[in-house]
């Protein structure tokens, strides 16, 4: 029996804000009079939404399903796992924390109804911290420029993508990836709309700083080769440079005779160019880094259990390994 829609949330100790969730999600999914499935994909809670989850799918599990994983890879690899165990036409992605509202699920379904594959969204009013809005819209900015991608408001991941893009993202083996960004790539006619944004509902964002500028470095990485580039071409320009202040300072030499003032200067393009320097090995070591964990070709994450209404073709399966 396949469903019409597909919901698929990541979870990662929303031990808090669980009971909420399903208190809004049920009621405007059942509202819509479409056949559904919400697929939670536990990313290796440490507090107690593993049981939360279980506890939901033995209350409706005719709607509900569950994977469990054995430990913390991350909201996309969260969501990868879930889109390999669903099953509808339509498949929305929604976080956990209730900062998108289920309420606009139907307008994203209509949407597509409407045509689309990809239907993303914008949000009209952020709620999150000042510092996050403002460098969100910076890296929103950056990127926009560098990769092909076009998407007003990349940090938002209530999404509905049609079964073609989930078969495409499906097919993928990337270990570092943006799912909006992946899934943009694949759409034949993407769209946006506008929906709301509310404020956490209970606990507090899973990102760090640091996971935060890991992400970004997956987005740009993970879509675009122009920062590699920008280094060849910035080699370029330099060595221009530096040729034409050889000439300079040799015609100088003979003109006016050596010189030893401007020292200071001089070290202070070198700092500069240093920093250029590092910066640059840096990023290489941003994409070879990428390359080394693509190679080893590891599972991407390990699933434990999914807990499903039907006989489980298998408990413990590994879905990196993608067995028949
Ligand atoms: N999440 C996850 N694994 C992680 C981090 C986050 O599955 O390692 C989930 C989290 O439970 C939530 C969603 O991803 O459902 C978005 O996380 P969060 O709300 O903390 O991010 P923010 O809204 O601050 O960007
Ligand atoms: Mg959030």
């Amino acid at each position: 029996m396949k469903p019409e829609i597909s919901v698929v949330i990541p979870v990662y100790n929303e031990e808090a804000g669980l009971a909420k969730l399903f208190g809004r999600l049920y009621p405007a999914l059942d509202a819509l009079g479409l056949s559904y499935e919400v697929l939670f994909v536990n990313d290796g809670s440490r507090d107690r939404s593993a049981a939360i989850l279980a506890d939901q799918f033995r209350l409706r599990p005719d709607v509900t399903r569950v994977v469990l994983f054995n430990g913390n890879y991350g909201q996309h690899m969260a969501i990868l796992a879930g889109f390999e165990a669903t099953r509808g036409d339509i498949v929305i992605t929604l976080d956990a924390d209730l900062q998108n509202p289920p309420e606009e699920i139907g307008n994203l379904i209509a949407k597509v109804r409407e045509g689309y594959d990809y239907v993303g969204s914008i949000r009209r009013e952020r709620q999150d911290s000042a510092w996050r809005t403002y460098a969100s819209r910076l890296m929103n900015r950056l990127r926009e420029r560098i990769t092909k991608i076009k998407m007003t408001d990349q940090g938002n991941m209530l999404r509905a993508y049609g079964r073609n893009i989930i078969d495409l993202i499906n097919q993928c083996k990337e270990v570092n990836t943006f799912i909006p960004a992946l899934a943009y790539t694949f759409a034949r006619n993407p769209t946006e709309i506008i929906v709301e944004h509310e404020e956490r509902a209970a606990g507090e964002s899973k990102y760090s700083f640091y996971s935060l500028v890991r992400l970004n470095f997956d987005l740009i990485t993970g879509f675009s080769l122009v920062p590699l580039q920008f280094f060849s071409m910035l080699g370029i320009l330099l060595s221009l440079a530096s040729a034409l202040l050889f000439a300079l300072l040799l015609l100088r030499r003979f003109l006016l005779g050596a010189e030893v003032e401007g020292l200071f200067t001089l070290f202070a393009i070198n700092f500069f160019l240093l920093g250029v320097i590092l910066f640059g090995i840096g990023l290489v070591g941003e994409y070879v880094g990428r390359i080394y964990q693509q190679v080893r070709g590891r599972p991407r994450y390990v699933v434990q259990t999914i807990l499903q209404d039907e006989p489980a073709r298998r408990t413990v399966r590994d879905i990196g390994a993608r067995q028949p």
